[in-house]
């Protein structure tokens, strides 16, 4: 039970790695804030992990939204009493066209969605936790917009990643002494709706760019994304955490 009694945010819950993540961290023992704007899908996954015996909640809204951080938090602390840890894991692709062919539109989506919605969340749960004297913090990057992962037609997503990544050494540094540990990770390619599950063709192409030759399943990720939030991680601050099967490796 790595996160025995801790309550957790977990954005982009409806789906893919949020999903997982809440499945997981739920199994591990932590009380679980779910977020993202399908209510259906999460209603399906809180009455899942209540049903197990284990505890949720959930809150639809838009990421890019100012207030839906605070509301989170507020959830959090209304219905469990602390705010332990976030996993700030929503994003989006956007169109992947070429950057002389994007509109303003895609791009201010994808910066808004992937990289303000981070501002939000930290803003409002470092504040929480800085009440507590503690916390964990873990924002979904990607090797994409890590060091040389940029990518053709993915040029607002690869500027909102790096930019994440940036932003997380920072707030890391800002709170160090606070005891907050602020972490990014940075997936390879994972079989999820983002990535075109259901798509083989698509799924195919992906893999073979990895030196492994699979793709990770969402589960995969949700594990390195519950080491950084759990104890095991107690003198980790800072760190993008690379979990792509070498992807990053090859380019290099
Ligand atoms: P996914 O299944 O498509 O999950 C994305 C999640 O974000 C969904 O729960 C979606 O829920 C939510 N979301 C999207 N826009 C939102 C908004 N405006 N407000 C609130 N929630 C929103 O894909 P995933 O692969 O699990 O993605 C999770 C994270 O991993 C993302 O940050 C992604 O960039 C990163 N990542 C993925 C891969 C990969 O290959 N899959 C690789 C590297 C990094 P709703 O539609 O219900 O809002």
């Amino acid at each position: 039970m790595e996160l025995a009694n801790k309550t957790i945010i977990i954005t982009g819950a409806s789906s893919g790695i949020g999903a997982a993540a809440a499945r997981l961290f739920a199994c591990e023992g932590a009380n679980v804030v779910l977020g993202a704007r399908r209510s259906a899908e999460l209603s399906r996954l809180t009455d899942e992990i209540n049903s197990g015996g284990q505890h949720a909640v959930y809150l639809e809204g838009d990421a890019a939204d100012s207030g839906y951080a605070d509301a989170l938090t507020e959830l959090a602390l209304r219905a469990f009493g602390s705010l332990d840890g976030a996993f700030n894991n929503v994003g989006i692709v956007g169109d992947m066209v070429a950057v002389p062919d994007m509109s303003i539109e895609n791009w201010n989506t994808v910066i808004a969605v992937n990289l303000t919605s981070a501002f939000w969340a930290a803003k409002s749960q470092i504040a929480a936790m800085k009440r507590q004297g503690f916390g964990s913090i873990v924002f979904t990057s990607s090797f994409v917009g890590f060091s040389n992962g940029g990518m053709p037609g993915m040029g607002a997503y690869a500027a909102s990643k790096a930019g994440l990544n940036g932003l997380v050494q920072s707030l890391a540094a800002e709170h160090a002494a606070d005891g907050i540990r602020i972490n990014s990770l940075l997936p390879g390619g994972t079989i999820t709706p983002i990535a075109g599950e259901g798509n083989q063709d698509a799924l195919d192409f992906i893999a073979r760019l990895h030196p492994m030759k699979r793709m990770a399943a969402a589960e995969e990720i949700a594990q390195a994304a519950l080491f950084l939030l759990s104890d095991r991680a107690q003198f980790m601050t800072g760190s993008p955490m690379i979990v792509d099967g070498g992807m990053s490796v090859r380019l290099l």
